[in-house]
């Protein structure tokens, strides 16, 4: 037992939202039901969790997609056991998670690693970066925008992200297509990255990912056990955290 919850309750929740993505089964949901139900640490643990996929199902509209009672419910209870560091990873803006969070003892990361908050404290940046290339990336998502009906842009703090959830899938496979060959162009040269997600593209300073922000919470503690979980290759960078020296 997790304080007064099970992680058989915490694997259901996560594996409830896979269900709901009609997703089956994969070999992370066997091994997290098979093997660290039964054996979860004593000590101290660390949780990493993804948003977006993993949490929540995907909305058309990103920000009706808020936590359920039952989800926040589990972190709550989560990370009401001292022992328990739990971290949403997420690519979500500062805003948004603050929004969705705010009054837990979580421990936000926004921007895909950009930005953590441990509980009780302001926000800050894992690594400096700098956003001069946005005024002049804009313009061009917004031509590809003007051309997409449904697609819209998302302004963060060290990124823009161009959603096309809602746009026809036939239409935006086409015009993802060109703009990835001009966002090529445009970021030949620069430190920029062009990350592609689920039905959203990301461009943001390469250097900072979600890995940047695990790395800066391992530094901090020694952790007994460390449960990762993500569903899409953002998180990989989570995944390639080095094991925990026990
Ligand atoms: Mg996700």
């Amino acid at each position: 037992m997790l304080g007064a919850i099970s992680l058989e309750s915490l694997y259901y929740h996560i594996f409830d939202a896979r269900l709901r993505l009609g997703r089956e089964e994969n070999d992370f949901s066997r091994w997290l039901r098979g093997t660290v139900a039964g054996r979860i640490s004593p000590g101290r643990r660390l949780f990493l969790l993804d948003y977006d996929g993993t949490l929540v199902g995907f909305h058309e509209r990103p920000r009706l997609a808020s936590p359920t009672s039952e989800v926040l419910r589990v972190l709550e209870c989560l990370s009401g056991d001292r022992r328990n560091t739990v971290a949403i990873v997420s690519g979500r803006d500062r805003d948004t998670l603050g929004e969705f969070f705010g009054g837990l003892g979580l421990t936000p990361v926004a921007e895909h690693g950009v930005w953590l908050r441990d509980p009780g404290t302001e926000w800050r940046t894992t690594k400096k970066i700098s956003s001069s290339w946005k005024p002049d990336l804009l313009p061009i998502l917004q031509l590809y925008t003007d051309r997409l009906p449904g697609a819209l842009i998302e302004e963060k703090g060290a990124a823009i992200a161009w959603h096309y959830r809602k746009a026809d899938p036939e239409q935006a496979q086409v015009l993802v297509g060109e703009l990835m060959d001009h966002l090529t162009s445009f970021t030949a040269n620069t430190d920029l990255q062009i990350m592609q997600g689920n039905k959203v593209m990301e461009i943001r300073s390469a250097g900072v990912n979600k890995g940047t922000a695990v790395a800066a919470l391992l530094q901090r503690a020694m952790y007994d056990f460390i449960l990762p979980v993500g569903d899409d290759w953002t998180d990989e960078d989570v995944f390639q955290m080095p094991p925990p020296s026990v």
